[in-house]
């Protein structure tokens, strides 16, 4: 249920009304927009009568939630939910374009995509060190040692760093040392992880699960938004249908679909979505069009020899043009880069 209350509420006001529903056992969480307050009753609200609550002088309005997804919900919360990252904003007028390897593989492979990316444009540096393989025999990435180097490209070149959590083990760690915790797809729906990471004090980039709906991919947001970390990005990584010839299929649907059911900010990969380089440009484009807040995009040196996803990897000189493109792109669709 949410309660939205007339512009002038004062502070006293509205203290009292959040204790009068409180007595129902309901938890309130209060968002403070740029015109309105709102109240967002979350638990059992089968006890509160919403014709007592509407009776309050200050009360302008109450609407029952039928999704399950109420911190995710936009009527929790109108006003979009902006991530900052040092001075790059995510989920406002700006597009945030996240570049790098699949997997951080050498030092020297490392720092000069780094430079590349920034030199053309990217707003944040991405590179796994801890890989989610399909096959236990495959590259599982360079772990630790390949957090350092990517803290060392982001010594040299001010990126701010997004890379893969695996394990709740490493929590601290990450919270200590990467600018935004990335969640894959296959860990979706790990509720611990999730729980914990609703703790933490840093932006996390969950992907959407390969099979999950939109709602199911809302209420993995809602364990980290419940535990109180707002800071949450959406990516569109493609899902699995019955098409076999890219590797996932992109819904480029679901952008405007979060962008009606929620407040968060939602980026598109298209690295993953198509698993094929040669369609990244389009895809990005195409993402930027239909309203996405950002990118992240695989780019590699040296993709024939990447250890993970080369096919899909674009070259430095690829990226080079596609940030021009993004520019015009997002100047048409009246965003910034
Ligand atoms: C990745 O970003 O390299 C990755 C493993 O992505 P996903 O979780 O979307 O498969
Ligand atoms: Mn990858």
């Amino acid at each position: 249920m949410v309660v939205i209350l007339r512009p002038g509420t004062t502070e006293k006001e509205i203290e009292k009304l959040e204790n009068s529903v409180e007595k129902y056992g309901v938890t309130v969480s209060k968002v403070v927009g740029t015109e309105r307050t709102i109240l967002g009753l979350i638990g059992d609200t089968t006890k509160v009568d919403p014709y007592v609550i509407e009776a309050n002088r200050n009360v302008e309005r109450v609407m029952h939630v039928a999704e399950p997804f109420k911190k995710a919900n936009r009527m929790f919360h109108p006003d979009p939910t902006i991530v900052k990252v040092g001075n790059i904003t995510i989920g406002g007028g700006q597009i945030a374009v996240i570049a790098g390897p699949c997997s951080v593989e050498s030092s020297e492979q490392i720092l000069n995509i780094a430079r590349e990316v920034k030199k053309s444009g990217a707003h944040l540096l991405r590179g796994g060190a801890f890989k989610p393989r399909t096959s236990p025999y495959a590259f599982q990435g360079m772990k630790y040692e390949g957090l350092a180097l990517l803290k060392q490209a982001r010594e040299e070149t001010g990126l701010p760093i997004v890379t893969e959590i695996m394990c709740t083990n490493d929590i601290d760690l990450f919270q200590r040392e990467v600018d935004i915790i990335q969640v894959g797809a296959r860990n979706m729906q790990n509720f611990d992880l999730l729980r914990r990471l609703g703790e933490v004090n840093k932006p996390v980039i969950l992907k959407r699960g390969m099979s999950a709906t939109i709602e199911e991919w809302l209420m993995a947001a809602e364990y980290i938004l419940s535990g109180g970390n707002q800071n949450v990005i959406l990516c569109e990584r493609g899902i699995r249908t019955f098409e076999t010839y890219t590797r996932n299929v992109a819904d480029l649907g679901a952008v405007p679909v979060i962008k009606k059911l929620s407040h968060l900010p939602v980026i598109v990969d298209p690295s993953h979505a198509t698993g094929k380089w040669w369609m990244v440009p389009d895809m990005t484009k195409a993402a930027i069009a239909v309203g996405a807040d950002g990118v992240l995009i695989e780019v590699h040196n040296d993709p024939v020899n990447a250890l993970s996803d080369g096919q899909q990897s674009i070259k430095p000189c690829v990226f080079n043009k596609l940030m021009q493109d993004i520019r015009q792109i997002a100047k048409a669709v009246g965003r910034e880069v």
